[in-house]
């Protein structure tokens, strides 16, 4: 068994960005600038956009966090999207999710404008990665898929099983590994909560991506020998015996599957640090477009 470090790779993708980040400032040219939104003060994105604030400075780029009440209203948080839409200096939006009940996640997505839709939500976004257009792709799929490269797994003729269907993650990961890419070509089987039997198609899988925020979900009499297992989720538990008063469990029971597996994400420490590389490179990607 071998460990998918994500904390390693995302770290090589941040140090070719800081290459050429001073690049751009020796040349005297504009540095992508990130701009997140941070809505009320809900612990767990506080702490991803405090993530994405962080690599943004190791890597050289600009950031702006906006933070807004929990009861702000939808309407002065869509104008506040439409600033960031209209300063030329901002490259990159981002609006932590989730939003207060009170607040349709749709409407301030829609509002994004797409080229500057770095999350890669907005669906002009959506509907050219389903073309296989180059566009943002939403930033943890896309750091699975930076993963998978890093780390030269094969996945051309496998069989990939994508446990959740979020918009964020399950439903972009199905249709980037099944696209005609490398990585990608996999045969994908998608489950979701109404599928039944999710252990039968676990145990066909030569890829596992395990994406619906229930700790430990997946274990290992659902795992074939030899499996290559992704874990994205993250889910917070108490526990009293640490500082932080919490901590974090993926999908997947690691101790008992990672022994069956080629290839396993750890939690924390895997597809995490993958997908704020991915923003990192979607600004960047973003910065490049405008200028
Ligand atoms: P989500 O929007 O809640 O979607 C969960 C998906 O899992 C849904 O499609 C749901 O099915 C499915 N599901 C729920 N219970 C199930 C069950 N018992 N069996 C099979 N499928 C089930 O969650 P998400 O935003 O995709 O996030 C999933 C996990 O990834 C969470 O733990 C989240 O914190 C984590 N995450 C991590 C990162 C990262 O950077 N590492 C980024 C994003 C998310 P239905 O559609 O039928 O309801």
């Amino acid at each position: 068994m071998q460990i998918l470090d994500g904390k390693k790779a995302a770290q090589a993708i941040q140090s070719e960005l800081k290459i050429e980040v001073a690049e751009l400032n020796v040349d005297g040219k504009k540095i992508p600038h990130l701009a997140a939104i941070l809505v009320g003060n809900n612990g767990a994105s506080e702490t991803y956009v405090a993530a994405k604030v962080k690599a943004c400075a190791e890597v050289g780029f600009k950031s702006t966090l906006i933070r807004l009440d929990a009861d702000i209203s939808e309407m002065k948080l869509l104008d506040a999207v439409e600033n960031l839409n209209n300063d030329p200096d901002v490259d990159g939006i981002l609006v932590q999710l989730p939003l207060p009940k009170h607040i349709s996640d749709e409407n301030v997505i829609n509002a994004i404008d797409p080229d500057k839709d770095v999350d890669g939500f907005h669906p002009v976004n959506v509907g050219k990665m389903l073309q296989g257009m180059p566009t943002f792709v939403p930033a943890t799929p896309h750091g699975i898929m930076l993963l998978l490269e890093h780390y030269k797994i094969e996945t051309k003729g496998k069989h990939a099983v994508v446990v959740g269907r979020s918009n964020i993650v399950g439903r972009p990961m199905s249709v980037l590994l099944s696209s005609n890419t490398n990585p990608g070509n996999c045969t994908v089987t998608i489950c979701h909560s109404q599928t039944k039997n999710i252990k039968e198609f676990c145990l066909q899988a030569d890829i596992i991506v395990a994406a619906l925020g229930k700790p430990e979900f997946v274990t290992a009499d659902m795992v074939k020998e030899g499996a290559v297992v992704i874990d994205v989720g993250i889910t917070r538990l108490e526990d009293s015996t640490r500082k932080s008063g919490y901590k974090l469990k993926g999908d997947v029971a690691f101790e008992t599957v990672a022994p069956k597996c080629s290839w396993i994400t750890p939690v924390p420490g895997g597809v995490g640090p993958m997908t704020i590389a991915a923003l990192m490179k979607n600004t960047y990607r973003s910065c490049m477009m405008k200028n």
